[in-house]
């Protein structure tokens, strides 16, 4: 059998259980121990498994992380663009369609030990504690007002350059939305 091809096998195995132990593949491919072991650390090079205790499993995807959801702010679908996860410290995990939703619900949980979004220009997740809010941009992405996070300042500069809005850090922008909401609030009072 391939190297290659006994790789892709091994691919498709992790894929669909989740894990995989060397012993166990040794014996249903034929090969040694060894073979395993090299397969499994050349994958894992490749950035396509995590290498285990006595095997290796899949990494979690992108996609398997943020599809499906709805937004626990506003119930919109969680898409992959604008995600925002805000990690609970009970190991709750909660996904908000955009920052504007992110923020907000950063805010209501005392909870929340971290939290992750998209990087608008590049797609990647990136620690909201370090990057840089547009907060009000002249571009609706989602949920209005419009916030969109990035990773480098500049990048944030030069989409304000084009969209206008506020270059903000975490805390700032978090602010700025909270007096926005409870202004909005008391307007929608009767
Ligand atoms: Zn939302
Ligand atoms: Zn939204």
């Amino acid at each position: 059998m391939h190297a290659s091809f006994r790789r892709q096998l091994i691919l498709d195995r992790i894929k669909e259980d989740g894990r995989v132990q060397v012993a166990e593949l040794s014996q249903t491919l034929g090969v040694s121990r060894m073979t395993i072991h090299r397969d499994l650390s050349r994958l894992a090079e490749e950035g396509l498994v995590r290498r285990v205790r006595g095997g290796a499993e899949a990494l979690t995807e992108p996609g398997d992380l943020l599809g499906g959801g709805r937004c626990p702010m506003c119930s919109m679908r969680v898409r992959q663009r604008t995600a925002f996860i805000v990690q609970c410290a009970e190991g709750a995990q909660l996904r908000a369609c955009c920052p504007h939703c992110g923020l907000l619900l950063l805010d209501s949980r005392p909870s929340a030990v971290s939290a992750l979004a998209a990087d608008f220009l590049h797609g990647r997740m990136i620690n909201v504690r370090t990057a840089t809010f547009l907060v009000e941009p002249n571009l609706t992405v989602c949920c209005t007002p419009s916030v969109l996070c990035f990773q480098q300042r500049e990048d944030a500069i030069r989409f304000q350059k084009g969209f206008g809005g506020w270059v903000m850090d975490l805390f700032q922008a978090q602010a700025h939305l909270r007096g926005v909401m409870r202004l909005k609030t008391m307007m929608d009072e009767p």
